[in-house]
């Protein structure tokens, strides 16, 4: 399966299809094979879901707005695309989290990592958690280990660690940050791994965490110096520089926006067809689908695989950024943020203090808060307008933080099915349709956020590993 000049169409052009463009790229030059590169992008500029808007002297995320910088991925692209200069850190003086309960602030205790303590002594003493939460979340300590390692929820896998209260209140909101989703719903091994590994290895989550948290220094010894104390970073002027960089790099391949997809199918000796939404056709040597996995069913939709992809569900979310004059908001903004639990009632799942949180984010006397909306179960916000959304945010923010001023300026983005909820199970089914996939369709490779990881490393990553997967059917 290969012709003189392979012609490689990569369809999406978000995170994942870009670095798999890019990679696809290295790997065939340092291969010494001469191909050509497509990558098509339906919308009509490339990021996918990451979109930086430069407004009045802020930097704005619309999407994401910062990586985990434990994770290598995004840090090793800065640097291959010379970027790494441009990352930068966390406010070391905004590292308070706040979590809601009956309609007040608690803040949350030291040591929690990914809601699970790694400090007893804070935890025992906080006022978000009674007296009884505390102790079953401490039986955590000597409960015996499950045996087995198949797949469970998380919800269920961190009841049974920590108790029902600790999962509730501090948990389950943090977790929500990431998924949007139900963690009775969402796959353990799919989702934190992790924790089944302690959970295997130290019996309980908690010596778990804590051994990890021991053996984290040198975790970040790949990052440049002036952000290796950061856990997350972002660029100075916004996660868009990575996406320019990316579209950069690949300078001289054919980069096409507002061009969509509509099926991909098995062509004459082994090579692929690519339908395109004006009806239009290309045959091309290999192919790689990062669009979110209910547009790849479509485009697979003739091959029974594809009803496995249509099996993942997606969650709709907002969010409503403000910016006001400093003097406008009575707060200390010594703190990131907060987090709202579900059981609150409130339409706002979260705040992120943002220009405390990222000091490149706003000038020095105006402040920015940027309010969550959507998750599992709570999807009635997709039948409001912009200016209820605004609305009802500014309501949660006048009564938990007491700010009642009118803003500066207000941005709406709505990202409906934007955050895929692998179900229990999904690690087993991917292997599966892949493997079909495989069988009917060689040298078409499907991937993304849908798959394996949400984060934006993970979604690196993966475009980078079916870029490789695909060049190593081209080697000479
Ligand atoms: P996408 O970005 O969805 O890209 C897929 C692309 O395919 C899109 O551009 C789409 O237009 C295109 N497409 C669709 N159909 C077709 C077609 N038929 N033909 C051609 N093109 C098509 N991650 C982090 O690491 N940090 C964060 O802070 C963070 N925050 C987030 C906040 C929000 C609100 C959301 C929704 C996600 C967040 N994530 C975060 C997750 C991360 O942003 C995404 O998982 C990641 O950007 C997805 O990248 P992708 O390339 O897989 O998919």
């Amino acid at each position: 399966m290969s012709s003189a000049q392979p012609h490689f169409l990569i369809i999406g052009g978000g995170i994942t299809g870009l670095s798999a463009a890019y990679y696809l790229k290295k790997r065939l030059e340092s291969d010494g094979v001469k191909g050509r590169i497509t990558i098509v992008e339906k919308s009509s500029a490339f990021g996918g879901k990451i979109h930086t808007l430069y407004k009045e002297g802020f930097v704005i995320e619309k999407g994401p707005d910062s990586v985990l910088a434990r994770k290598r991925p995004t840090i090793d692209l800065a640097y291959e695309l010379g970027l790494e200069g441009e990352l930068t850190s966390q406010n070391p003086q905004a590292k308070k989290t706040f979590i809601v309960r009956k309609g007040k602030l608690y803040r949350m205790p030291q040591g929690l990592v990914l809601g699970i303590p790694t400090q007893m002594t804070p935890f025992m003493q906080t006022g978000l958690i009674s007296p009884l939460g505390k102790a079953r979340a401490a039986l955590d300590l000597i409960k015996p280990k499950r045996k087995g390692v198949s797949d469970e929820s998380l919800g269920h896998f961190l009841q049974r660690r920590l108790g029902k209260e600790v999962l509730d209140r501090v948990v389950e909101p943090l977790l929500a940050g990431i998924y949007a989703g139900d963690t009775f719903k969402l796959s353990l091994k799919a989702t934190f791994p992790q924790f089944q590994a302690m959970e295997q290895k130290h019996r309980s989550l908690i010596l778990g965490m804590m051994a990890s948290r021991k053996n984290a220094t040198g975790e970040t010894a790949h990052l440049p110096a002036a952000v290796r104390n950061s856990a997350f970073v972002t660029f100075k002027k916004g996660l868009q520089t990575l996406v320019h960089g990316l579209v950069h790099a690949l300078k001289g391949e054919d980069l096409r926006t507002n061009t969509g997809v509509a099926s991909v199918n098995k062509a004459a000796d082994g090579l692929v067809e690519v339908v395109f939404e004006d009806g239009s056709r290309e045959v091309v040597d290999g192919v790689i689908i990062t669009t979110p996995t209910y547009q790849s069913a479509e485009l697979l939709s003739h091959l029974p695989a594809a009803a496995s992809l249509k099996q993942i569900d997606y969650i709709s979310v907002a969010n409503v950024i403000m910016a006001f004059d400093r003097k406008d908001v009575p707060i200390d903004l010594d703190a990131s943020g907060f987090l709202v639990p579900r059981y609150e009632d409130r339409t706002i799942t979260a705040c992120t203090l943002t220009s405390a949180k990222w000091l490149h984010t706003a000038p020095s006397d105006k402040v920015v808060l940027r309010c969550y909306i959507g998750r599992s179960g709570q999807q009635e916000w997709l039948q409001w307008s912009d200016e209820q959304l605004v609305q009802k945010a500014r309501h949660d923010l006048g009564e938990l933080l007491g700010v009642k001023a009118e803003p500066l300026f207000t941005e709406v983005t709505r990202l409906p099915k934007s955050m895929p909820q692998y179900p229990v199970g999904h690690l087993e089914q991917v292997a599966r349709f892949r493997q079909q996939l495989a069988d009917a369709l060689p040298g078409v490779l499907v991937t993304g956020s849908g798959f394996h990881g949400v984060g934006i490393p993970d979604c690196i990553q993966q475009g980078k590993d079916a870029a490789v997967q695909l060049a190593e059917q081209f080697k000479q």
